[in-house]
C-alpha cells in the first residue's frame, strides 16, 4: 500500500505535514538520519508509517519508561501492532512481548535503552529493519538532558548492520546534533531540522499583577479543556492548585516534593481528561504525548527561553489554536538573576535570563523574536502574538534614541544599561558617582521620563539592533553601525508609545480561541462525552479514541453516515470499524432534538448553493437570521425563534448591512445619532470597544443597537470612499 492510503487508512490523516514525506521516503531509502522537530511536530510518523511498511519489526529506543504504555496504547488504538519492553513490567508481561516478538507479530517495539542488552539473543534471531532513537538528545553530554544509558547505543548499528537508524529530537544545536550522529556512528546522516515555529499557539505576555484574578477571566474561555500551569516554587504550586479548587476548578498541583505515587496519578489523571489543569513546577509535562491541552500559562517568567518554548510546545499538538500566557514580573527577574547568579555558570544563565526578560518586554512580534533566538527568521509579522493582535502606535523617537546613545558614547561604551539610564535621569547615587559619568554633557538630560519608560525604549533600540548588550563585558552598552548612522548622520528612529498598565489590563479580554462559529457546540460536547467514557471502558486517555481535533471536524461536518464518517480528519479504518457507529448515533440523538435548526449534511450542498447565490460569502446562522428578518419578523421574534440574544440578531443584521446594504435598518436605528457615532469611528477602530460609546451616550443605546450603528456608518464611508 502507498504511504499516503497508509496515512489515512492508520492513523485517519490526508496528507503529511511539513518534513514528514522527505523523511520516510529516505527511511525507507535505507538512509541513517538525524531528526530535529519541534514538540508535536509530528516526529514519531516518521518511524511509525515505515513501520507499518518495512519487513520485520521497528525498534524503537526511548528513555521515558512512563510514557512508553501511552505510545503503544495509541498505536494499538489505531490497529497497529505495537508492544513495549522496559523494567517497570512482571516478567510474565515481558515473556508476553518476546512471544510476539518471536512470532512476528509485532511492527513497532519500544525499548528502554537499559533494557535493549536483555532482548539481544531474541532480536538476533529476527529481522529488524528499522532504529529509531526517540529523545536522542539525552545521549550527548552537550544536551540537556544527558541519559548514562544512551552512551551504550553505538553498538546498535553493529548488532543489526541491515537496519538504517534514525535520531529524533525536538532539541538539538549543532555540537549536539554532530555529538548524537558520531556516538550512534551515523556521522554522515542527513540532517532534517523542521521549523521551529508553532503558529497555532497564540502568544501573550502581559503584567504579572493580579494574577489570580487575570487567571480566572482566562479560564472563563477553557471551561473542561486542559492545560498547566507553571509556577516557580512548590509553595505557589500548592496555593495556586487548591486557589483554583476553591473556585470549582479541576486541579492539582505537581512537584518534586510530591510522593512519586501520588505524581504519577496526577499526570495519569490528566492525560485521562479526569484532572483539567494541572499546577506544575518544570518536573511536570517532559515527554507527555497529550495532543489535547489547550493552554499553557506562565505564572512565573521562566529562567530561559529554551524552557519557555519547550513548555509552552507542550499546548496544542493536535494543530487546533492554543494559546500561551506568560505573567511578567520584576519580582520574578530579581528572584532568577540571585539563583542565576549563584549557579554554576553564571555568565551565561544571567545572559539568558536576559533575553528572556527581553521577550517578556518586547513591543514587537513575539514569534520573531522567539524564533530568531533559535536562528530561525520569520519574514513578517506573525499575526498571532498579543504585539501583532495589538499593534503598539510608534512615534519619531529620534531626539530620545540620540539622547541615549551619546550618553552611551560619552560614556565611552563603559556602563550598564542601569548606570545609563541613571545617568540620562540624573540620578546622584553611589552608581554615578563613583563611575564620574555626572559630568558629561548627557547628564540629567532625559530626566523627563520615567525610568522604566527609558527601559522600555532602550530595549526596544536593542531589538532594533541601535544598541546592543556586550555579555562577556560586564553587560556593557555598546554601539552598532546603525547607532552611528543615528547619532551622526541624523538618521530618525520610530520608537513604540509604552501603554499604561491600565489600558494592558483592559485588553484582557483579548483574542479567543473559542469554538470557530461553524462548530456546534451542544453536539461537540455531546461528541466530547461520549469520548471520555470510550476511553473509560478502554481504559485509555480520550485523545487516544479521538483528538480535539477529529471531534471538531466531526461537529462542523455532521457525518451522518459511515462514509462520511470516514472522511472525518483522524479517522482510519481501525477506528471507523469501532467507533463509528456510537458517534453517528450521538449525532443522531442529536439531530432528533434539534430538528429545526439543524442543517443535513447531505442536504447541505443543495441549501449552500441556494444561499451561496445570496449570502455572498456570509455564513449560515447569519443568513438565517436575515431571512427571517426579509420575512417580516422582528428582532425579538427572531431572537425568540433563534434561541439567541437579540444583540447577536442585530449584529448579523449587521454583518449583512456591511456587505450588501440590502436590509432595512432604519426602523432599527431610530433614536440613534448616527452623526456622532461617525465621529467615534475612528476611536472605536482603533480601540475596539463599544463601551466608550455605550458611556457617551449614558447607557440608553443598548450594545446590539450601537454595534449595528456602527457598522453601517462605516458600511457608509468605506462605500463614499
Ligand atoms: P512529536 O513526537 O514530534 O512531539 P507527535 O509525533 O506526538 O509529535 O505528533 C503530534 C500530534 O500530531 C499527534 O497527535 C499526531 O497524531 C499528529 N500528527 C502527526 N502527523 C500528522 C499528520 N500528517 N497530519 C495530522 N496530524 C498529524
Ligand atoms: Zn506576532
Amino acid at each position: 500500500m502507498k504511504k499516503l492510503e497508509l496515512l489515512k487508512k492508520h492513523f485517519g490523516y490526508d496528507s503529511f505535514r511539513p518534513l514528514q514525506e522527505e523523511i520516510i521516503d529516505d527511511v525507507l531509502n535505507k538512509k541513517d538520519l538525524m531528526v530535529v522537530m519541534p514538540t508535536g511536530g509530528g516526529k514519531s510518523m516518521c518511524f511509525q508509517l515505515p513501520a507499518l511498511m518495512l519487513e520485520g519489526v521497528t525498534l524503537v529506543i526511548s528513555p521515558l519508561i512512563a510514557l512508553m504504555k501511552d505510545q503503544v496504547d495509541a498505536l494499538n488504538a489505531n490497529g497497529i501492532a505495537a508492544g513495549f519492553f522496559n523494567s517497570s513490567q512482571e516478567s510474565t508481561q515481558q515473556q508476553d512481548v518476546i512471544l510476539q516478538l518471536q512470532d512476528g507479530s509485532l511492527k513497532l517495539l519500544y525499548v528502554a535503552p537499559e533494557s535493549i542488552s536483555l532482548l539481544q539473543n531474541y532480536l538476533a534471531s529476527i529481522t529488524v529493519s528499522l532504529i529509531a532513537v526517540d529523545e536522542a538528545h539525552c545521549i550527548s553530554t552537550w544536551g540537556h538532558d544527558f541519559r548514562p544509558a544512551y552512551t551504550q547505543l553505538a553498538y546498535l548499528k553493529k548488532s543489526f548492520p541491515d537496519a538504517n537508524l534514525i535520531a529524533l529530537t525536538a532539541t538539538a544545536d549543532r555540537a549536539t546534533r554532530s555529538d548524537i550522529k558520531k556516538q550512534l556512528t551515523i556521522s554522515d546522516g542527513k540532517e532534517y531540522i523542521a521549523s521551529f515555529d508553532r503558529p497555532n499557539i497564540m502568544l501573550e505576555v502581559r503584567p504579572g499583577n493580579n494574577r489570580i484574578s487575570q487567571i480566572r477571566r482566562f479560564l472563563k474561555k477553557y471551561e473542561g479543556e486542559s492545560g498547566i500551569i507553571y509556577c516557580l516554587s512548590r509553595k505557589s504550586c500548592e496555593s495556586l492548585s487548591s486557589k483554583l479548587k476553591s473556585y470549582g476548578y479541576s486541579a492539582a498541583a505537581y512537584h518534586a516534593g510530591l510522593e512519586n505515587r501520588f505524581r504519577e496519578s496526577v499526570q495519569e489523571r490528566f492525560i485521562k481528561d479526569e484532572i483539567k489543569i494541572v499546577v506544575a513546577t518544570i518536573a511536570f509535562g517532559m515527554g507527555i504525548d497529550k495532543s489535547n491541552v489547550r493552554f499553557v500559562i506562565h505564572y512565573n517568567m521562566p529562567k530561559n527561553i529554551e524552557g519557555y518554548y519547550q513548555e509552552i510546545g507542550r499546548a496544542g499538538r493536535d494543530g487546533i489554536e492554543s494559546r500561551a500566557l506568560l505573567f511578567h514580573s520584576y519580582a520574578d527577574v530579581m528572584q532568577l538573576r540571585r539563583f542565576a547568579e549563584t549557579s554554576g555558570n553564571s555568565e551565561v544563565q544571567l545572559a539568558k535570563l536576559e533575553r528572556m526578560k527581553q521577550f517578556g518586554e518586547a513591543l514587537t512580534c513575539r514569534r520573531r523574536m522567539l524564533l530568531s533566538y533559535f536562528n530561525e527568521y520569520l519574514p513578517e509579522d506573525c499575526g498571532n502574538c498579543d504585539v501583532c493582535l495589538n499593534k503598539p502606535d510608534f512615534f519619531d523617537a529620534t531626539v530620545q534614541a540620540q539622547m541615549a546613545l551619546s550618553a552611551v558614547y560619552r560614556m565611552k561604551e563603559q556602563c550598564s544599561l542601569t548606570l545609563l539610564i541613571d545617568v540620562l535621569r540624573g540620578a546622584n547615587n553611589a552608581g554615578v558617582m563613583e563611575s564620574g559619568f555626572h559630568v558629561i554633557k548627557t547628564y540629567g538630560t532625559g530626566r523627563e521620563i520615567s525610568w522604566s519608560n527609558w527601559q522600555q525604549y532602550i530595549i526596544q533600540m536593542i531589538n532594533q539592533g541601535l544598541l546592543e548588550i556586550a555579555f562577556h563585558e560586564q553587560n556593557h552598552m555598546k554601539l552598532t553601525e546603525q547607532s552611528k548612522e543615528v547619532l551622526f548622520d541624523n538618521r530618525a528612529v520610530q520608537l513604540a508609545v509604552i501603554p499604561k498598565p491600565e489600558d494592558i489590563a483592559a485588553k484582557t479580554s483579548q483574542p479567543t480561541t473559542e469554538l470557530p462559529t461553524d462548530v456546534n457546540r451542544k453536539l461537540y460536547d455531546a461528541l466530547k462525552e461520549l469520548r471520555t467514557d470510550l476511553a473509560r471502558k478502554e481504559s485509555i486517555a480520550p485523545y487516544m479514541v479521538f483528538s480535539d481535533a477529529t471531534l471538531k471536524d466531526i461537529a462542523s461536518r455532521i457525518p451522518l453516515d459511515d462514509n462520511q464518517f470516514a472522511d472525518i480528519t483522524g479517522v482510519g479504518t481501525h477506528k471507523h470499524d469501532k467507533y463509528a457507529f456510537g458517534f453517528l448515533k450521538v449525532i443522531q440523538d442529536y439531530k432528533e432534538s434539534r430538528t429545526e435548526d439543524f442543517v443535513y449534511r447531505d442536504e447541505a450542498p443543495k441549501k449552500k448553493s441556494r444561499k451561496k447565490a445570496k449570502s455572498g460569502g456570509l455564513t449560515d446562522t447569519v443568513m438565517d437570521s436575515v431571512e427571517l428578518f426579509w420575512n417580516g419578523k422582528s428582532i425579538d421574534e427572531i431572537a425568540v425563534e433563534r434561541g439567541l440574544k437579540a444583540d447577536t440578531i442585530l449584529a448579523h443584521i449587521g454583518k449583512r448591512y456591511a456587505s450588501h446594504r440590502d436590509v432595512d435598518v432604519e426602523k432599527l436605528l431610530e433614536g440613534v445619532d448616527l452623526e456622532m457615532l461617525e465621529k467615534m469611528l475612528p476611536n472605536y477602530q482603533k480601540e475596539n470597544s463599544l463601551k466608550p460609546i455605550f458611556d457617551h451616550f449614558d447607557g440608553k443605546i443598548g450594545y446590539g443597537q450601537l454595534r449595528l450603528g456602527m457598522a453601517v456608518v462605516e458600511a457608509r464611508i468605506t462605500t463614499a470612499v
